[in-house]
């Protein structure tokens, strides 16, 4: 107790600390490193010495060193990172293809200094500094250095003899006003770095081109590139691009070495890459001022057609950035074509390295990103890994723009080609904010100011870049564009080369517009709450336009009047508010009013932002068009042996995104039955984003369908269900693996029975049978790597009569069913499967031998107690239709019948007697299938399988054990299987005449339902 009040109050006073914030401050490092490749080991060696000024008002007794080539090593943060993100790469690769950085011997003034590994992190390391370092003071950090050059599964990486330099070399922290930022290496999550100059010397085989931040400084190798780039124009004159170096095979290097050197001022990083096939390419772009920037391109023969064009691409990006954010400050810009595997490209000053691109425009997408982050990133030098929006999302805006201007609105280059769009109804539809909307009606979205290695993959691409690229130009679109530049351009001014926080950005737009946006910066960047205005009543009153607005969102931002007539001719913007008001625009003759008709706010529901509209009825599925009300139908396709053909349409509401409410309904009439059959699905959605709960569901389930005909007496029976229920999702953290639920759910099941003449058996009329069923149920569900697992516990009870019969009965039952899936092979795509299921009921006022809905060994239509799977002969006892199962209750897989009776139908529903593998008390088993380790012909996923257990038999009242094996034929993830079972116990066995009649399939159409699969997509 008195040690926990202890640290609170620790914790406490150093959050005061903290709280005093410091004056800006930032230090300066300077750096001399001299190098050589090695290019049969693959190997980078020599020296760094790192001038290091403290011009921090502290007195600094340690020194924080980046060294992050030790992050290509197992059990690193990277190493997690990728397993978090399921990428194995690295986890399986040989111990060659890893990378570290050794031969470290830090010398701080020349004499040895004490330092040791980050206890978490070996890719950090710390110096104690012998002599504290005052403020004002220099020390000079030194050491030798080898990089062994991992294969590429980030960023610093070689793919054979082309080398991508990047955060190789040991780097101080940054230390601010805040204290130290160590941060260990990672693949998504980027970096913070102390501004300073570098003075770098690499020595390799002189056939190498190399391309580096940096002015190169040797007059010979001026001369090598320039005769580059005579040769690649004419090779590109001449059309004459190869195809030998597309299979990654490389010139010999040359015996002669030559030793390269470049200078850099005012940056934080140097990165290189070297390659011996290279084209070059140079231009040169004149900014406003009269300054004067080379611009370089550097790429081998794969996409050399489209590389071709890239240095317009640097060009214009370099001239569109310096005209809206503010000039260029470094001598060159070169963009280099690398292999590359982290993303589509990265940035380090002067130099971008781009991957594969496809086409010439998502070429120019991607370099003019990666230039643009020389502003924000290189000169603007914010820390990327807390606040990834600072230079990922600021930097999208403009380069949003920047395609906007070139390519046009809508300039997205997803490769999906906009009449397949046209199909889906995507007009005048975003895709980003449809991917903002989708995460964001499921509360899946995080916090823009969300630490990097805290956001799931998705969402880094959503709250790093996509979000607050929209929030950006929502922002410019508020103040005005040109008051926006002008703003923007001033923060470029007073941050240029330092390090602004959040809350520096927020400070300057409130000052320089004179406005209160912590609706921006702070409730929508700092929280998951939404914005949503809604468009009430129009009413003209002379010139004036009096529209009822309210605010049904969570932020009061600022709302967007248009007025339109076919495309927007003027809007409005007016200040959040809270609640209802009238907004008043000028009115204009025969115009429409509507909240917003562009899109230029982020709005969590577009829908209510327009005058009614009449629901339109639209064929098939399509994205959601906010300015339609869409009710959706298709024609359905059923069958089952009773209905026979079924054909009907199915209605619903459901788009993508997903809606809070959703239904789908499907009539069908039954070619057979002549009646009609179906089901309905209801649900409705509430996010919360405090409380145990995150999402709780509230659904209603309805089906019925006949399920016996008997041609004899001419009669169907049929069932219907209802099943409301409320599904619970237990709060989690964002990025974890585990998923948990609870349900509570009531069935009422209405099942026909048909009475006889006692005296001939002949059909009189038929009856319902009620039953009424609650289920309490939990789940979880795990997804890792290496695994997937799942546990469902279930309690259930239900309390029927049988009025023929003439008794009541009521029992509980429960149920335990755990799975665990383990992918041994390095693909994912081999897994060994364990299933676990135990049952029983605690409670049985029937006794073992005579209840009506025992737990069983296999699943089959005939004893889906509870109608929860799809059969298309619930009653069949012999033919193709009677073969199929499912892999609930025991999970076995022989088909096992109803024996033979006399009495008519509808008077048992099973016969208590036999019906082998039946319990009333207690079944527990285990199932077990497994991929094969070699793949066969065609790839036939076939899997030999397992089945064992014990049960009680209700016949006998003894302990029986069961086991059965053979191989299965599992298709499309289980969806479809087939199973031959080739062994087991006698007594299973037996339940079929032959090896043929034991053959069985299943068939889940639950897991069919795309909808469902849609929400669950684990984001
Ligand atoms: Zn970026």
């Amino acid at each position: 107790m008195k040690r926990q009040l202890m640290l609170l109050f620790l914790v406490a006073i150093s959050l005061t600390v903290f709280a005093q914030e410091k004056p800006y401050f930032q230090q300066d490092v300077a750096y001399k490193i001299d190098v050589t490749l090695n290019d049969s080991k693959h190997e980078v060696y020599g020296d760094i010495e790192i001038t290091y000024k403290n011009n921090s008002p502290d007195v600094l007794d340690k020194i924080y060193m980046h060294l992050w080539p030790n992050a290509y090593q197992n059990g690193t943060a990277l190493a997690k990172q990728f397993l978090r993100n399921k990428e194995t790469d690295m986890y399986y690769a040989e111990a060659d293809k890893l990378g570290e950085i050794t031969n470290l011997d830090f010398k701080v003034d020349g004499t040895k200094v004490t330092w040791a590994y980050d206890e978490k992190h070996k890719d950090i390391a710390v110096l104690t500094l012998a002599k504290a370092l005052q403020p004002g003071g220099t020390v000079t950090i030194s050491t030798p250095f080898l990089v062994d050059i991992p294969a590429s599964f980030s960023r610093l990486g070689h793919v054979g003899e082309s080398y991508q330099m990047t955060q190789w070399y040991p780097k101080p922290a940054v230390y601010d006003r805040f204290g130290w930022h160590p941060m260990p290496y990672l693949n998504m999550g980027e970096f913070f770095s102390e501004f300073g100059s570098f003075d770098v010397k690499i020595t390799l085989p002189s056939n190498y081109v190399v391309g580096a931040t940096g002015v190169l400084q040797n007059k010979e190798e001026i001369e090598f590139l320039e005769k580059k780039v005579k040769w690649t124009n004419e090779v590109i004159e001449a059309e004459e691009f190869g195809e030998s170096t597309k299979n990654d095979s490389f010139p010999g290097s040359t015996d002669q070495l030559k030793t390269i050197q470049y200078k850099a001022e005012n940056v934080h990083d140097f990165a290189w890459f070297a390659d011996k096939r290279f084209y070059v390419q140079k231009s040169q772009v004149t900014l406003k001022s009269g300054a004067k920037v080379d611009t370089w391109t550097m790429y081998t023969d794969y996409e050399a057609d489209i590389w071709a064009k890239a240095i317009d691409y640097v060009d214009r990006s370099i001239l569109y950035y310096s005209d809206r954010v503010g000039e260029y400050p470094y001598p060159h810009a070169t963009a280099v074509q690398s292999a590359l595997s982290a993303g589509g490209g990265m940035e380090y000053p002067m130099i971008t390295v781009i991957g594969p691109s496809g086409t010439g425009k998502s070429l120019d997408n991607v370099i003019t990103h990666e230039v643009g982050h020389n502003w924000f990133y290189g000169i603007l030098g914010s820390n990327e890994r807390d606040y990834p929006w600072m230079d990922e999302g600021m930097n999208s805006y403009y380069e949003s723009d920047y395609m906007a201007k070139y390519y046009g609105k809508g300039g997205l280059d997803i490769g999906i080609p906009d009449q397949a769009l046209g199909i889906l109804d995507a007009k005048g539809l975003d895709l980003e904010q449809t991917a903002y909307v989708w995460q964001a009606r499921q509360m899946n979205q995080q916090p823009m100011n969300t630490t990097s290695d805290e956001l799931t993959m998705i969402n880094y691409q959503l709250s790093a870049y996509s979000i607050p690229s929209m929030m950006f130009k929502y922002l410019e679109m508020y103040l005005g564009t040109k008051e926006f530049d002008r703003i923007a351009q001033k923060y470029y001014d007073d941050w240029k080369f330092k390090h602004p926080y959040p809350a520096d950005v927020k400070a300057h737009f409130e000052k320089e517009s004179g406005k209160d946006l912590s609706w921006f910066f702070d409730e929508f960047f700092n929280t998951r709450k939404t914005i949503d205005y809604a468009l009430g009543s129009v009413n003209i009153d002379g010139n004036t336009a009096k529209i009822t607005v309210s605010n049904r969102g969570d932020i009061t931002a600022p709302v967007v009047i248009s007025v339109v007539k076919d495309t927007t001719i003027s809007t409005y913007w007016f200040d959040g508010f809270e609640g209802k008001t009238t907004l008043e625009v000028p009115a204009i003759e025969g115009a429409t009013y509507a909240i917003d008709n562009d899109g230029d706010m982020l709005e969590i529901n577009r829908r209510n932002n327009f005058q009614k509209t009449p629901v339109k009825a639209k064929f098939l599925v399509g994205l959601e068009n906010p300015k339609k009300k869409t009710l959706y139908f298709a024609p359905t396709l059923g069958y089952n042996a009773y209905d026979g053909f079924m054909l009907g349409l199915g209605f619903y509401n459901r788009v993508f995104p997903a809606k809070n409410f959703e239904f789908a309904f499907t009539p069908m009439y039954g070619f057979n039955s002549g009646t009609v059959a179906g089901l309905g699905d209801f649900k409705y959605h509430i996010n919360s984003e405090n409380g145990i709960f995150r999402t709780t569901t509230l659904g209603v389930n309805v089906r019925s369908f006949n399920e016996f005909e008997n041609t004899e007496s001419d009669y169907f029976r049929r069932y219907a269900i209802i099943n409301p229920s409320v599904r619970f999702e237990l709060r989690r953290q964002d990025i974890s693996p585990t998923k948990q639920f609870i349900t509570l759910g009531y069935k009422n099941i209405n099942d026909e029975i048909a009475n006889f003449n006692p005296a001939d058996f002949t059909f009189t009329n038929k009856e319902n049978r009620q039953r009424n069923i609650l289920e309490a149920k939990y789940e979880l569900k795990r997804s890792t790597a290496f695994n997937k697992s799942s546990i469902e516990l279930s309690v259930l009870g239900e309390s029927y009569e049988r009025a023929q019969a003439s008794f009541q009965s009521s029992y509980i039952r429960t149920t335990l069913e755990a799975t665990h899936s383990i992918f041994y092979a390095k693909n994912k795509r081999k897994s060994f499967d364990i299933r676990l299921f135990a049952g029983g009921f605690p409670f049985y006022n029937r006794g073992r031998a005579g209840g009506s809905f025992p737990l069983t060994l296999t699943s089959q239509g005939y004893n889906d107690w509870f109608y929860d799977d799809f059969y298309f002969g619930r009653s069949e006892n012999s033919g193709f239709l009677s073969k199929q199962i499912n892999l609930g209750n025991g999970g076995f897989k022989v088909p096992i019948y109803e024996s033979p009776t006399d009495v008519p139908d509808g008077l048992l529903v099973n016969d208590p007697d036999n019906d082998y593998g039946e319990t009333n008390s207690f079944v527990m088993t285990m199932n077990l299938k497994a991929d094969l380790p070699m793949n066969l012909p065609l790839n036939i996923p076939i899997k030999p399988y397992l089945d064992f257990g014990v049960f009680d038999h209700k016949i006998s009242g003894e302990l029986e054990f069961v086991y059965n094996g053979g191989i299965a034929l599992d298709l499309f993830d289980g969806i479809l299987g087939v199973y031959f079972p080739l062994f087991g116990t006698e007594a299973l066995m037996s339940q079929q005449p032959n090896f043929g009649s034991r053959i069985s399939f299943n068939l889940d159409l639950n897991r069919l339902n795309g909808f469902e699969a849609l929400r669950n997509i684990s984001m």
